[in-house]
């Protein structure tokens, strides 16, 4: 947490499973000077893991591909293939987590230490199981509304959901805040629910309100939370 130093409150952004609206979503957060994690499922691509969501159809990108569309953004592991990890056996598990690692350090040159819950499922024993693998922070999906730092970084908890009706109240908030201990926006989704429920507009207009701050720190979850 390098950025506490010099700031009190930072931004940041997790987007999962690696699907062809990614590309939409880099886009506007280079634009904006926003720093992101995207947790993928190397196991996956377009050819075996598209499904219809309200009425779009949302395809997962051949990874290997858009190495170069990711750069300066952090990837994170979120399996092989996004299995539910309460209801698979150790041997799978520790494949699904470990082949992900693997192939996400071989093709974006760089060790993972991060990750997102599948489902947003998890225990305490899948959590004691994760530092084996050298994750260090892993996002569920319970949001909490909060920007306080947490304890349990294995069971981390982000702000609120792009959809979430609080979105822009809680970013009015952030922004208005002047604390004496750092404070963190945490916001997560699937970039393939732009399309579905044609909002693209609130992420360009959250990006907007958030961009350009000289007291805000942008930074990908692992600078932001380790
Ligand atoms: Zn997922």
């Amino acid at each position: 947490m390098g950025w506490t130093e010099q700031y009190k409150k930072a931004v940041t952004f997790s987007y999962d499973d690696g699907v062809a609206q990614d590309l939409r979503l880099l886009e506007i957060f280079n634009r904006y000077g926003m720093k992101a994690t995207f947790n993928l499922n190397t196991g996956l691509n377009a050819e075996n893991g598209s499904w219809v969501y309200m009425g779009k159809e949302v395809k997962r990108l051949n990874l290997a591909e858009h190495i170069k569309t990711y750069e300066g953004h952090e990837i994170a592991v979120h399996t092989r293939t996004h299995p539910n990890l309460l209801e698979v056996d150790d041997v799978t598990f520790d494949r699904e987590i470990r082949e992900d690692a693997e192939e996400i350090e071989r093709l974006f040159g760089r060790k993972p230490v991060g990750m997102a819950y599948p489902y947003g499922t998890y225990s305490d024993e899948i959590i004691a199981k994760l530092p084996a693998y050298g994750i260090q922070y892993s996002r569920s999906v319970w949001q909490n509304h909060d920007f306080a730092l947490q304890d349990n970084l294995l069971a981390f908890r982000p702000t609120c959901h792009h959809d979430d009706e609080a979105l822009f109240d809680l970013a009015e908030r952030f922004l208005a805040m002047e604390p004496d201990t750092p404070q963190i926006f945490y916001i997560w989704g699937h970039a393939y629910e732009f399309d579905g429920k044609e909002n693209w507009d609130r992420i360009e207009k959250l990006c907007q309100k958030l961009a350009g701050r000289n007291d805000i720190f942008y930074g990908t979850n692992a600078e932001v939370l380790l």
